[in-house]
């Protein structure tokens, strides 16, 4: 029998929600079998210097450099340009911790001399001892917008932090996404994996934009995928995503979150206080698997971790009987 930890994973993740899951899977697998695909819609520049918000919470995790209480930004930080900035009536609503700024500081000098997003986040990982491979979805700029009900238009840094996600969001745009191409190995990762695990990260917002790449749904549709819940008892543990859903007219519910991901999914794991939510009838190809999916430590994130590469394992006898 194979073991597990010998398979070849792709996680695709947005920030907190998912990198939570990804360093589950980084634990529970032999070191350089995890590669998290990571959204960069979230992207955007602040004084001049190029920030990857999801990109840094997944690297800062994984590296177990991440503040754990605030599950972004580094532990141990300290605020002193903050504290400088606000002084000096400057914009303070994007916390830029003083450690933080060096990855932002480094990254912008890095993009300015000619290096991808890519290269940049493997060259932080190698130096931050991160055994799995972070790739950014994208080398090229793909912007994620809020249209408000209010029918203002906003960044999603200025929706999700500056107005802490109180607009009633009418539409979700990704700005000039089409024909924009995945960063080099992000296809090829998904052709060489065993399996790929959607993590609990937001669908809409941050999951979609890795989807809306070119080749991303046709080489998910070649794999075993199985897609985490992140909406338990029709709420979030953080974030957006079910006032998000409510507003765009979807049901806040795990169910929805499989609906939206039913095209290429094959297992979907939701949380053990949902109970009994789909009959025999709904999404019947789709093997189902409750447990606990709230990840306070890194005991839960493991046996998350677990779970899902135990349902992998299913689906995979599934495909290999169908052969
Ligand atoms: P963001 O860009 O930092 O908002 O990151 P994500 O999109 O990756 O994460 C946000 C989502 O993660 C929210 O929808 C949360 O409900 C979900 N989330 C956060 N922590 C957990 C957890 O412990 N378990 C589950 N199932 N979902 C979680």
């Amino acid at each position: 029998m194979i073991d597990v930890k010998a398979r070849k994973v792709v996680a695709l993740a947005g920030g907190v929600g998912g990198a939570k899951l990804a360093l589950g899977l980084q634990l529970a697998l032999s070191p350089g079998n995890l590669t998290v695909i990571v959204n960069t819609g979230d992207d955007f520049e602040h004084f001049g210097l190029a920030i990857s918000p999801d990109v840094d919470t997944v690297c800062y995790t994984l590296a177990g450099k991440v503040d754990i209480e605030k599950g972004w930004g580094l532990q141990g930080e300290s605020w002193n340009v903050l504290t400088a900035l606000k002084a000096l009536s400057a914009p303070t609503w994007f916390q830029l911790g003083d450690r933080d700024l060096a990855t932002h500081m480094e990254r912008t000098r890095l993009l300015q001399a000619g290096w991808s997003l890519s290269q940049i986040t493997e060259h932080f990982c190698r130096l931050w001892g991160v055994s799995s491979h972070v790739l950014p979805m994208s080398d090229q700029p793909f912007r994620t917008l809020i249209r408000t009900q209010a029918g203002e238009l906003l960044a999603f840094q200025e929706y999700f932090v500056r107005e802490h996600c109180e607009p009633s969001v009418a539409e979700i745009i990704f700005q000039h996404a089409e024909g924009i191409s995945p960063a080099p190995q992000v296809l090829s990762s998904i052709e060489a994996a065993d399996l790929v695990v959607i993590c609990p990260s937001n669908p809409w917002v941050s999951i979609d934009p890795i989807l809306a790449l070119t080749g991303i749904v046709p080489a998910l549709k070649m794999k075993p995928v199985i897609a985490v819940s992140p909406i338990i008892q029709g709420k979030t543990v953080k974030g957006p995503a079910a006032k998000m859903a409510q507003e765009l007219g979807l049901e806040a519910s795990a169910a929805a979150v499989l609906g939206h991901y039913t095209d290429f999914v094959n297992g979907f794991i939701y949380d053990q206080l949902d109970g009994d939510i789909f009959t025999s009838d709904n999404y019947p190809g789709i093997i189902k698997k409750t447990t606990n999916t709230i990840m306070k430590n890194d005991e839960d994130k493991l046996g998350l971790a677990i779970e899902t590469l135990k349902l992998g394992e299913r689906l995979l006898e599934n495909t290999q009987n169908n052969d």
